[in-house]
């Protein structure tokens, strides 16, 4: 959707903007009244300027070139075409009026493409430019009175008036101003005399041009300031939506009681780092922790503690793991699984050495608790570098073994898995 893209890069660092509640309102209430005449909403104003201004920039890089190509075209067809008309001293200034107006558009356009000064102010640049060539042009006319070769150039001034009011993406208001500047300094100029009997025809002429090209300019302003605010409130919307599915899908991962991340995101996780460290032949340690004893300690002190209890022992588990890589996870029940990808099994057991200083120093107290007076875990550690023949089951099942044989000789300890 380039349209949306164009919205977007007009945001640019006030993508935030969107997001207000009341602004989107109002943005819905212009787009519901529709009204014929409005303004933008204050920061919108701003918006709606520089995506038009981007508009412009884009439209101007070949734009300019062909409006020049364009009319050097319509020139040498009037010269073939009207040769005999444009002669003397009529010709001459004929001759003058072109290079000059052809010349200005020539020197302007590259400015449009270095200066990013001239490309802000197009309106002021473009409605100049357009004053100045409409000057020329009628002052040009009326010096050359009742000939074709006038009448050419009114119907130039009419084609100009037209251009402005319709491609050159100017508002109404910068439209107006070009229009009345141009004949105001085509007054100024002098000259200016009423040649029987088509001096009525081209003001008529150049009367309707300047209607019909104000209601093409107005229509445009006010279908694109539709469009924005339609591509805004579309942007928006996709925003809040991304923002759901992100957050549902981070609650989708995360352990209600704990706030760690789930048996779900726990799967995921080492199903991906089995792939990742098996391609770059690196370890991953997992360490399985049980809390000792967890049914007497909920049995003395009831489910509401266990779940606090359950609740300090993750944090600990948390504060435990050091790089962003680490995941700790609820795996279900009281244990708990820390997974530690591109891990030695070294780094593991100084892990599982953390854990158990960082538990005694909780000292939660557990006095139904045979093995010590505060809460303690196990933690069964296992280490593999995968690899095609291995499954990933085999580091699960090893850490389980390790975590039973601390189990069955007394708790309270670690044991690392030989593999
Ligand atoms: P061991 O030292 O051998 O690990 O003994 P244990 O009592 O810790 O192990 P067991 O598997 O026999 O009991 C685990 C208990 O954990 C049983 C269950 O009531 C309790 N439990 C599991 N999930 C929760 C929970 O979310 N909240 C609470 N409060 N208790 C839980
Ligand atoms: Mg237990
Ligand atoms: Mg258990």
């Amino acid at each position: 959707m380039p349209e949306v893209l164009s919205y977007t890069r007009a945001l640019g660092d006030q993508a935030a903007l969107i997001a207000d509640e009341n602004l989107q309102a109002s943005m819905r209430d212009l787009l519901e009244r529709a009204p014929l005449v409005f303004s933008l909403p204050s920061p919108l104003g701003l918006v709606f300027r520089r995506y038009r201004q981007q508009d412009f920039a884009r439209y101007i890089k070949l734009g300019a070139p062909a409006a020049v190509v364009l009319a050097v075209l319509m020139i040498a067809m009037v010269d073939f075409c009207f040769k005999m008309a444009i002669q003397g001293w009529q010709g001459r200034i004929w001759w003058h009026t072109v290079l000059f107006d052809v010349g200005l558009l020539i020197l302007v356009w590259p400015g449009f493409l270095f200066s990013s000064l001239m490309r802000r102010h197009y309106p002021k640049v473009v409605g100049s430019l357009v004053a100045v060539i409409m000057a020329s042009l009628l002052h040009t006319t009326s010096m050359l009175g009742d000939s074709r070769t006038a009448q050419l150039l009114s119907y130039a001034s009419v084609f100009l008036i037209l251009i402005s009011g319709s491609a050159l993406r100017l508002s109404l208001r910068a439209f107006i101003y070009a229009n009345l500047a141009g004949v105001m300094m085509a007054v100024l100029w002098g000259h200016i005399e009423p040649v029987d009997p088509d001096f009525p025809m081209m003001v008529f002429y150049l009367l309707v041009s300047m209607l019909v090209g104000g209601f093409i300019c107005w229509l445009m302003e006010r279908q694109e300031k539709f469009n924005l605010l339609q591509g805004l409130l579309l942007l928006a919307e996709s925003d809040e939506r991304q923002r759901l599915n992100r957050q549902l899908a981070e609650l989708a991962s995360r352990d209600a009681l704990t706030g760690l991340a789930n048996r779900r995101r726990f799967d995921e996780a080492i199903a991906l780092e089995w792939e990742r460290q098996g391609r770059d032949k690196q370890p991953i340690t997992l360490l399985l922790v049980d809390v000792d004893h967890f049914k007497k300690y909920n049995d003395f002190y009831g489910h509401v503690a266990g779940d606090a209890c359950l609740r300090e022992v993750a944090r600990v588990l948390q504060n435990a793991l050091n790089r962003p890589a680490d995941l700790a996870c609820r795996y279900g029940g009281e244990e708990f699984a820390l997974l530690l990808p591109a891990t030695p099994a070294q780094g593991g057991e100084d892990v599982a050495d953390r854990v158990m200083k960082l538990i005694d120093e909780l000292a939660l107290e557990h006095q139904a608790s045979p093995t010590a007076a505060w809460v303690t875990v196990s933690i069964g550690v296992a280490c593999i570098v995968p690899s095609a023949q291995i499954d990933v089951s085999v580091l699960l099942m090893n850490a389980d073994q390790a975590l039973y044989h601390v189990k069955e000789h007394g708790r309270h300890a670690w044991f690392r898995a030989c593999h």
